[in-house]
């Protein structure tokens, strides 16, 4: 029998380094890998999709799940609830699917922590200055939310090094790149 090589894949950047750009280029370059949708408590965005982009909850679905042991990791911040759901994790892996995450830096680590084969990739921003313009001229969020994204964005570079891979996002094309060697490296370890 063919062997399980399926891998978890797991990004962190902080808001507006580039990380869902890069996200979406790597399954759009792996059309075998799955992207691992997380719930969360927060507002959908005009561009997002339930089911797609997130499982969209209220504060009392997403604490009944955590009460019944339903996540993997699971934080808050800026208010709103963001969890891993665990069945999803394992259906993808029994099927011997790799899965793409899109978590915050501690969600990340508790992903390791429970699934030591996960490959953890932190997206770097040139520099909090830059972050800032990219996170205004983004537009999503309002000035509260946009404050608190800045200060949390200092808190999770200071994790950076806790990743086995780690991007810097100066130029989006070859960060891409970068990213795309990292995969395939990885994928060649699990053939030799
Ligand atoms: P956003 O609101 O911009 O979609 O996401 C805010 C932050 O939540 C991002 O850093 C994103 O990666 C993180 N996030 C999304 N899903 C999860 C999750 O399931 N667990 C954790 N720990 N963080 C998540």
């Amino acid at each position: 029998m063919a062997k399980n090589c399926a891998k978890l894949y797991v990004f962190s950047a902080p808001s507006g380094s580039g990380k869902t750009t890069i996200v979406r280029d790597v399954l759009k370059s792996h059309p075998d890998f799955v992207f691992s949708i997380s719930a969360t408590t927060r507002k959908k965005r005009a561009d997002e999709k339930e089911g797609v982009d997130y499982f969209f909850l209220s504060e009392n679905e997403f604490l009944e799940k955590v009460s019944k042991g339903d996540f993997v990791e699971w934080e808050k911040f800026y208010d709103y609830y963001y969890g891993t759901l665990k069945n999803l994790v394992d259906d993808n892996l029994d099927k011997g699917l790799s899965s793409v995450f899109e978590v915050d830096v501690k969600g990340a680590l508790n992903i390791k922590k429970h699934y030591p084969n996960s490959v953890l990739i932190f997206i770097a921003p040139p520099s909090i200055q830059e972050l800032k313009e990219r996170l205004i001229n983004r537009n999503t969020e309002t000035d509260d939310d946009l404050n608190k994204r800045i200060e949390r964005a200092e808190m999770e570079l200071s994790f950076k090094d806790r990743f086995d891979y780690v991007v810097s996002n100066i130029n989006l094309e070859e960060a891409k790149i970068e990213v795309k060697k990292i995969i395939e490296m990885e994928i060649l370890k699990e053939n030799i």
